[in-house]
């Protein structure tokens, strides 16, 4: 678990500022959720965290560490995106070992990890199958199980759920929320799904063209937007 403190973050592609600005200090366990239109900058802030993308201004603190010049694997993250791919030629259980196996993790640890961690997710049953005898939920909770395995401090997840049908999003909300109640783990989650952000969040950040409009509780953006275009995308109709 970690905190996450984010200042003055810019991020240009070429000429076009992606990220203009963003300040936000994550309090260690919580959920905070990102919404914003498709091309907000979502993702990308998300990869900035990462350290898949350089941030081409500001500070990116995790913990008490300053982690602008880490490498992804050492910053103690662990990022699960919208397409979730698995090794199809592994089983369940080798997908999940991967990473573990590369770190040279102990035979042992990595059972004992990968068990804890199939428990938690409830895919124990499917430990020995190949990802393509799996449905979509099973597969997004391996693609879950292969970051929990590496304990990370801090979980970020970009549209874990938008490739899933209707059904079964709304089950995977409630997954989400157990998840994070069970590890306590500080979550940062990406979505442009208003009532999953809604369902999720301790506090959701509303993203606009790579800047914040509005952080607050779900109750507080609901029943307080302070613009239009908070109020046209979480906010009460009036
Ligand atoms: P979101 O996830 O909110 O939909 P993204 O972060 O993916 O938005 O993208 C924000 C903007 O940055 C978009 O206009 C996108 O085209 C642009 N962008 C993202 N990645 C790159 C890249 N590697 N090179 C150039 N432009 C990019
Ligand atoms: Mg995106």
């Amino acid at each position: 678990m970690a905190e996450v403190r984010l200042s003055g973050i810019r991020k240009n592609f070429g000429a076009t500022e992606v990220l203009r600005g963003i300040d936000l200090d994550i309090q260690d366990g919580e959920f905070v959720v990102f919404v914003g239109p498709s091309g907000c900058g979502k993702s990308t802030l998300l990869r900035t965290i990462a350290g898949l993308e350089e941030a081409s201004a500001g500070d990116i603190a995790i913990g008490d560490q300053r982690v602008n010049d880490l490498s992804p694997s050492d910053r103690g993250i662990a990022m699960v995106f919208q397409s979730y791919a698995l090794y199809p030629h592994m089983s369940v259980y080798e997908n999940m070992a991967f990473g573990l196996k590369l770190a040279k993790t102990d035979k042992a640890e990595i059972d004992a990890k990968v068990r804890a961690a199939a428990e938690t997710l409830n895919i124990t049953d499917y430990l020995d199958r190949k990802p393509k005898a799996l449905s979509g939920g099973q597969r997004q909770r391996v693609a879950i199980g292969r970051a929990i395995v590496r304990e990370p401090e801090v979980f970020l997840f970009d549209e874990p759920l938008s490739n899933l049908d209707a059904a079964l999003r709304v089950r995977m909300r409630y997954e989400f929320a157990g998840l994070h109640e069970r590890l306590k783990t500080t979550m940062i989650y990406v979505t442009h799904d208003q009532i999953e952000a809604m369902t999720l969040a301790d506090r959701i950040v509303v993203l606009n063209g790579g800047v914040i409009e509005q952080v607050g509780s779900p109750m507080e953006l609901y029943e307080h937007p302070t613009n239009l275009f908070v109020a046209g995308f979480i906010g009460s109709p009036k």
